[in-house]
Order: structure tokens, then C-alpha cells, then sequence
């Protein structure tokens, strides 16, 4: 038998997280994005399951791009952090990607283009954010250079929220944003998950949803099921020993936990090695014969440990899901002191994927 741990990415989720994003948003075109290897989904398969139907891929990494346009897709594929040197540019021509720029050295790089090349550009503003874009004082310039170089085509302005998903909210951004001189005109795209889940007023005219497509929620205390979000990617794997300890005896490096009375301990082939967080406390939910059942001890490299004391059929074999359908994502996370975004990339190479359709078909 090889070892059991896999990840299962369900493409009808996909489909289902995707049409909810058009249905919040139906006056407004959508860039699934795609960076991080689709948050650990898989660029190809995502884009397998979602299609030609969206409008746009955003993601950030030029050899994904590339293969996505070599793969056949003709809508608009954006590079969200632009370029990083130079020579990219010849990519970005040959192979009609757009691009954002963030900072002057990208204006530069953009000059002695050919004219007519039509180059896509989404100049992006600081808004608040403080991480990428031009302060908006640099905005009236840098708008007025793109369109001085006979290369640029289309020009769309782009900023990105900092708090959509908390109490703070966008209007700080969108009113630096409106204040922004001679935007009237300008396609914008501006709102995340977060804020196209929750402020219809940053819908505009491209969404960027990433995390709410593979089913989980931007908000902390929500789950994506409550959203009407199915969960993308399950993570499953099975126990492969169970051991009885008595009251008193530890589990697993350093001890970290101890047994007050008899319990049953069901070890679970999956570790940090393949992306499950070592940070993650005793107690943190898996799920074993469909019961919700704790974590117990330190998550170890290849394996960790769960009280399986109240599922006395949870045997060697029995099947864990440790994240996906029946385990939150997010509630794991929460345990772990981190957000779901994290586990989803993070899962490692090692970890074979496959797909909920092909199972269902071998089942029958
Ligand atoms: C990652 C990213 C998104 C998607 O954010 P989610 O919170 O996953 O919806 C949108 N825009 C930019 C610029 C990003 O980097």
C-alpha cells in the first residue's frame, strides 16, 4: 500500500466558488487569481476546472503564466507584481501578458518598446496599503508617462485593500482613490474576496478574488460553508497505528502532552514535511470516521497524533481528513494561530493531488 496521505481537489467546487463570485458581481469581470500554484490547488487543474469562462488570470509568477498561455487560454493573464527585470518584457509581448506597474523603474523598462505594442498595463496606486504602488501624488505623472509611451494600450487602474476583511473596512482607501486626478475613464480593479464578498462598491470593473474560489473565508470567525463556499482542496490521509496509554504517559517529541487517564492514540501519516503546521497545539480538529477528534502532542515530520478514545472503530486504516469537506480549513487554522491561506500554500510538493471527479468515477 503506498502511504495514504493525498490531497483531493474537487474541480465542481471550483466552478461553484467561481459562479458565486459572478453572482455577487454580475456588471463586473473577474481575474481568478491563480499565484502560489492556485493556493496549492495547481495552476493547470484549476484552470482546468474554472475554463475559459473567466475572464482573466491573475498570478504573479512568469513561468505559470507563460504555460497557461502556451496551454491554450486567450483572456487576459496579469502579472500582479509586474516585472522584475528588464528582459522580461519579451515575454510579456510575445505572449500578451498584462502587467502591473508599482514603481518607476517599471515606467522605465516599459520605454523604446515598439510603438503599437499595446502593452496591458495596471498602474497601481498606494491607497493605504503601504506595500505596493505609487503614492498618489506620483499618479497624475506616472499616468501622463504610460500614456505619453506609444507602446501602452490599455491602462487600467488597480489598487488593494488592507482591512476588507475587518472592522476598518475600504472607505479610507476608496476615498484616497477618488480624490486620485483624472481617473474618470480609467477601468479599475480594486476588490479581493474580502471586499467583493462585502462591499458591493468596490466591485468596479475587474474583481480580483483569489481565496474565496478554492472555498474558504477572508473573515476571521466565518467559514466559507457560511459564505455558500465549498471547500476546494480536502486533505486526507489514515491512521496507521493506533497504541493504548495509560494515565500519565506522553505522546510523542519533547512530551508535550500527557495522558490523564486511558486513552486511544490513532497516528495519522501526515507531518510538517507535507505542509500541515508544526505550530498547531494539542487539540487542534481532525477528522477521523467523520467525528471531529483532537490533535494530541507535537505534529512530527511524518506523522502526527489524535485522541481517538470516543471512535472505537478508528482502527489502522481508518480514514482522517485533517482539512476540506467535514474539517474546515479555517478552524484548523485558527487552532494553529494562522489563516487558512497559509495551510492551502503551503502544502507540500510530496503530497500527491488528485482530483474528486476521478474518484467518484472509480467508485462508481
Ligand atoms: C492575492 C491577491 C488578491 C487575492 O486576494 P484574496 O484575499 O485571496 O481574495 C487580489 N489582489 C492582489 C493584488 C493580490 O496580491
Amino acid at each position: 500500500m503506498t502511504r495514504p496521505l493525498r490531497a483531493i481537489v474537487d474541480p465542481g467546487a471550483l466552478r461553484h466558488n467561481y459562479a458565486l463570485a459572478r453572482q455577487l458581481a454580475p456588471r463586473t469581470r473577474m481575474f481568478a487569481v491563480v499565484k502560489a500554484n492556485a493556493y496549492g490547488h495547481g495552476v493547470e487543474r484549476a484552470v482546468r476546472a474554472m475554463g475559459e469562462d473567466v475572464d482573466g488570470y491573475a498570478l504573479l509568477e512568469m513561468d505559470a503564466a507563460v504555460r497557461l498561455r502556451e496551454s491554450g487560454y486567450g483572456g487576459r493573464i496579469a502579472l500582479l507584481e509586474g516585472l522584475f527585470e528588464p528582459r522580461e518584457v519579451q515575454e510579456v509581448l510575445q505572449h500578451r501578458l498584462a502587467i502591473v506597474v508599482h514603481h518607476r523603474e517599471q515606467v522605465e523598462m516599459l520605454r523604446g518598446l515598439p510603438a503599437g505594442s499595446a502593452v496591458d498595463v495596471m498602474l497601481k496606486v498606494n491607497t493605504g496599503m503601504n506595500r505596493l504602488g505609487f503614492h498618489p501624488n506620483e499618479f497624475a505623472p506616472v499616468l501622463e508617462a504610460l500614456r505619453a509611451n506609444a507602446a501602452v494600450g490599455a491602462v487600467t487602474l488597480l489598487t488593494h485593500f488592507a482591512q476588507a476583511d475587518d472592522a476598518r473596512g475600504v472607505a479610507w482607501q476608496l476615498d484616497v482613490l477618488n480624490r486620485l486626478p483624472g481617473i474618470e475613464g480609467l477601468s479599475r480593479s480594486l476588490a479581493n474576496s474580502a471586499a467583493l464578498l462585502r462591499y458591493p462598491e468596490t466591485h468596479a470593473d475587474w474583481a480580483r478574488p483569489g481565496i474565496m474560489l478554492y472555498g474558504v473565508s477572508p473573515f476571521a470567525g466565518q467559514t466559507g460553508a457560511e459564505l455558500g463556499l465549498r471547500p476546494a482542496m480536502t486533505l486526507e490521509s489514515r491512521i496507521i497505528a493506533v497504541r493504548e496509554l495509560e494515565p500519565g504517559e506522553t505522546v510523542g517529541y519533547g512530551g508535550v502532552y500527557t495522558a490523564k487517564r486511558r486513552a486511544r492514540i490513532g497516528v495519522v501519516a501526515c507531518g510538517y514535511a507535507d505542509g500541515y503546521p508544526r505550530h498547531a497545539p494539542s487539540g487542534t480538529p481532525v477528522l477521523v470516521c467523520g467525528r471531529v477528534v483532537p490533535t494530541v502532542g507535537r505534529v512530527s515530520m511524518d506523522m502526527l497524533c489524535v485522541d481517538v478514545s470516543v471512535v472505537p472503530e478508528a482502527g489502522v486504516g481508518a480514514p482522517v481528513v485533517l482539512w476540506g469537506a467535514g474539517n474546515p480549513v479555517e478552524g484548523v487554522a485558527e487552532a494553529a494561530g494562522t489563516i487558512g491561506y497559509e495551510l492551502l500554500c503551503a502544502l507540500a510538493p510530496r503530497v500527491p493531488v488528485a482530483e474528486a471527479m476521478a474518484v467518484r468515477e472509480r467508485q462508481g
